[in-house]
């Protein structure tokens, strides 16, 4: 069985706590995890997270702080600045977002004030809570109006956003998403965002590491203001940041501090600095287009099995499996998945039939498999284990679901995962 990492200190200081870390250590080395907004980040980026950098305040900006001490601080930020706007080619850029949630939320607090209508992709068409969905603030605080995705394609229709933006004039546009299986068509979100003067603030945090990796076009030319998380496919620790223009940069920085947070996790900026440093090496590179080469090849291989793909198949990172034809509802294949070692979460597929809660369609995406090696030799075989999970699901074969978990841990023994215990 796979040991857990030493952390003598966490262990004699709490034994309980530490026996669930070494538990999850071991979790996350033995299944193969499937949520497309996770990862596995390097060991250089864990020791970035633990270290003493936790220990300070620093509310403010590079040179310009509240408080003393911050000579090694203000290189931290600003070494993490300079990398952002290298990765990405933007010319402003802050680090101190929370977390994805709380920067798209200083992004509304810069370009708009309650009231004032706003509008995203609707959340079970695959956006996100943040881009104006009624029981998020963003959606209470902001008149939300949602585009969505055609009936007959499962894409955007541009028409419909247009005649949208155009009756309804929103201050702030939203592009991007949570359930996007397809490229996100910038120029297109720009041409309509300039036309009814709205801001157009493109959410990549899905898709950072593709973009930073040259597998999915970049928003820079078309978008006011880029936000996105640092820990799905960029691979860094749970943070954010927002990138914009020159011209919008006060707007930004003050948004976050004072408008919305107080000191910043410094600890998480190093890690940020870090984790960039690592999606500039050419590596990164290959990591990203890998993990489109290995989303489409998982693609192919359930739609040879019959399985119903929406809009068909994928341009990224990510599936969205409707399984209405196999006669399964989503929640009972993913909890079935996790029992058999499949990590995967249960999701709405646009214009679903069934509650939000017990929704129609299992979402999988190829960002953590990659980062353990595993390649597109592989993807048949995990169609396969998906096959038998669901099947076993239906039928609420618990031996099936055993068998495909033992064979899942073998395999997953052989492709070691960054910053874990090695399986077996
Ligand atoms: C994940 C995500 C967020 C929110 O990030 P949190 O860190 O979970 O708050 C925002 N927008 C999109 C498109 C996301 O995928």
């Amino acid at each position: 069985m796979t040991q857990s990492l030493p952390h003598p200190a966490l262990a004699a200081a709490d034994p309980e706590l530490a026996a669930l870390v070494g538990a999850e250590e071991r979790l996350q080395a033995d299944t193969l995890r499937l949520i497309p907004s996770e990862n596995y980040v390097s060991t250089a980026v864990l020791e970035a997270t633990g270290t003493v950098l936790q220990n300070k305040y620093s509310e403010g900006y590079a040179g310009r702080r509240y408080y003393e001490g911050q000579q090694n601080i203000d290189l931290v930020e600003t070494l993490a600045v300079e990398r952002a706007k290298a990765v990405f080619g933007v010319e402003h850029a802050n680090v101190q977002p929370y977390s994805g949630s709380p920067a798209n939320l200083a992004a509304y607090l810069a370009f708009a004030r309650p009231g004032d209508t706003v509008m995203g992709m609707s959340l079970p068409m695959g956006g996100h809570l943040t881009h104006g969905w009624g029981v998020s603030a963003t959606g209470t605080w902001f008149n939300g109006v949602q585009y969505g995705v055609r009936h007959d394609t499962a894409r955007i229709d541009f028409d419909e956003v247009r005649d949208l933006a155009r009756k309804e004039r929103p201050k702030i546009i939203f592009c991007g998403g949570t359930a996007v299986p397809r490229t996100i068509d910038f120029a297109a979100f720009g041409e309509i965002a300039r036309e009814v003067d709205a801001v157009l603030v493109a959410d990549i945090a899905h898709i950072a590491g593709l973009v930073a990796g040259g597998a999915h076009p970049s928003p820079v030319p078309h978008a006011d203001v880029i936000s996105t998380t640092t820990h799905k496919t960029l691979r860094g620790p749970r943070g954010a940041m927002l990138m914009s223009r020159a011209t919008h940069a006060k707007a930004i920085d003050k948004a976050v501090f004072p408008g919305l947070q107080g000191g910043p996790h410094n600890h998480t900026t190093a890690a940020i600095a870090l984790a960039l440093h690592e999606a500039a090496a050419p590596s990164f590179r290959d990591y990203a287009h890998a993990v489109v080469a290995n989303a489409k090849a998982l693609a192919e291989a359930l739609l040879a099995r019959g399985f119903d793909l929406v809009s068909g198949g994928t341009d990224n990172h990510l599936v969205l499996i409707d399984l209405t034809n196999k006669d399964v509802p989503g929640k009972v294949a993913a909890k079935a998945l996790d029992r058999a070692g499949i990590v995967v979460n249960y999701n709405t597929v646009p214009f679903d039939p069934r509650k939000p809660f017990d929704p129609s369609g299992i979402r999988i995406g190829t960002p953590s498999l990659t980062s353990r090696g595993l390649g597109t030799d592989l993807m048949p075989q995990i169609a396969e284990w998906i096959d038998r999970g669901v099947t076993a699901a239906g039928k609420g074969d618990e031996e099936a679901l055993a068998a495909v978990r033992g064979e899942v841990a073998e395999l997953m023994a052989r492709y070691p995962a960054p910053g874990l215990p090695i399986a077996g």
